[in-house]
């Protein structure tokens, strides 16, 4: 059979620790046998990181926005203790948190859901994307314990002199007092990514605030998805999905009876503690897929989870582990289907839809890896195999 061609290159970005290793067999086993690969590779493993001064990442970064659409493998955040196991020269940033901040994209983080793998919430029938807005708020706060008696106010010094101010409290004792911000920018570029990515998936957008109490701030955000909304107001009529603005309590009051199928996108706070519940309703997070929108339309893909770090130890030492790779497979058919969309290669879109089958039929038929062994629900008993073992069965059922 000749292999699918394509002739923009895909952002090809390998990571760290077991994901590395799982990497590179899916490559090998399900994507090089079927697809000429066409990709632009940045190796955002550790050890390339400090060489490069993490200058790869941003070059990765730039290749996505170039190129508008990437695929990448997990790596790892240096802490104290990697700083010390790498012998690194800084303790980098994130790498996700560079590439997010260069796109200025909003993660839409979203399940595989699987028939015979069960879901904690049995009426949750189809995916629920949750699209958290990934900046400002509490997590950008500056906070103030106040000790005794005092007037707490909020002041607002513009450039030109003029000054607002609001009394937040009066204490009469001890308390505590906080100050948060969003910006226009921001919103409006969430608003954006989350109308663009409804159209892609043709699913309906949900966005929840707490408006009726935050009466300008988180009214803001209503408004301005409000105005974005008009951009896209007749795509939205043409695709037939439907936009809907709710408050937070009714929002998370109806998601729980639905039978999912939206996507819910939430203020960053919201958006946090949601996304932590849905992922865990629905079953693995190695079963759960995450990609990054920015508002100019690039995207990437990976899996939600980490590097597997235990796995990887055990591995090192030998031991064939049974580490899910259904999210990373995700992410390149992902990354295929969009490479094949912008440039109108069905093949490759149809390739990626039938990889995504033979996944779901494997464990169907009841081969597995062992983190889905307490959530299996299928009629045989299943079979755990190792990660290589259970790349190799998906492969009989493509
Ligand atoms: P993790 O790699 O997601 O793993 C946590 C645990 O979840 C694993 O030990 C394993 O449990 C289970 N698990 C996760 N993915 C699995 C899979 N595909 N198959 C089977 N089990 C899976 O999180 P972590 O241990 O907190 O972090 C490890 C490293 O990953 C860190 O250096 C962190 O910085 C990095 N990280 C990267 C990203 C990213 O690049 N997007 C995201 C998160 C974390 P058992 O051991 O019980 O089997
Ligand atoms: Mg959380």
């Amino acid at each position: 059979m000749a292999r699918i061609k394509y002739s923009v290159p895909i952002v090809e970005m390998q990571g760290d620790e077991m994901t590395r290793i799982l990497w590179d067999w899916i490559k090998e086993i399900l994507l090089e046998p079927y697809v000429e690969l066409n990709c632009e590779f940045y190796d955002l493993g550790l050890p390339e990181r400090d060489k490069t001064d993490d200058e790869i990442t941003e070059r990765a970064a730039d290749a996505i926005k170039k190129y508008g659409v990437g695929v990448k493998c997990a790596t790892i955040t240096p802490n104290a203790q990697r700083v010390e196991e790498y012998g690194l020269k800084k303790m980098w940033l994130s790498p996700n948190g560079t590439i997010r901040a260069r796109l200025d994209g909003t993660v839409f983080r979203e399940p595989v859901l699987c028939e015979s793998v069960r879901s904690y919430i049995p009426t949750w029938t189809k995916p629920i994307v949750i699209a958290r807005h990934a900046y400002g708020d509490v997590y950008r706060n500056t906070e103030i314990a106040v000790e005794g008696e005092a007037e707490a106010v909020l002041e607002v010094k513009y450039k030109n002199g003029k000054t607002v101010r609001n009394k937040i409290a009066d204490f009469s004792g001890g308390g505590v007092a906080q100050g948060i911000h969003n910006t226009d920018a921001s919103i409006e570029n969430f608003a954006r990514s989350c109308f663009t990515y409804a159209l892609d998936l043709k699913r309906d957008l949900w966005f929840a605030t707490k408006d009726t109490i935050s009466k300008t701030y988180d009214r803001r955000f209503k408004e301005i998805f409000e105005k974005v909304f008009g951009e896209y107001r007749e795509k939205f009529e043409a695709a037939n999905i439907k936009y809907e603005y709710s408050l937070i309590d009714d929002s998370v009051a109806r998601i729980i009876r639905s039978n999912g199928g939206m996507i819910w996108a939430l203020k960053n706070y919201d958006g946090d503690v949601m996304s932590d519940m849905v992922a865990t309703a629905f079953g693995s997070l190695a079963m759960m897929t995450s990609v990054l929108v920015s508002p100019l339309g690039a995207y990437e893909y990976e899996a939600a989870h980490g590097t597997v770090t235990r796995h990887y130890y055990r591995y090192r030492d030998g031991e064939a582990t049974s580490t899910n790779p259904v999210a990373t497979i995700f992410a390149w058919t992902g990354a295929l289907r969009k490479r094949g969309e912008k440039d109108g290669v069905q093949a490759l879109c149809d390739f990626a839809s039938k990889l995504e089958k033979a996944v779901l039929s494997a464990i169907n038929c009841g081969f597995i890896t062992g983190d889905l062994k307490a959530l299996y629900a299928g009629k045989n008993a299943p079979t755990v195999l190792d990660s290589r073992a259970f790349l190799k069965k998906i492969k009989e059922f493509i």
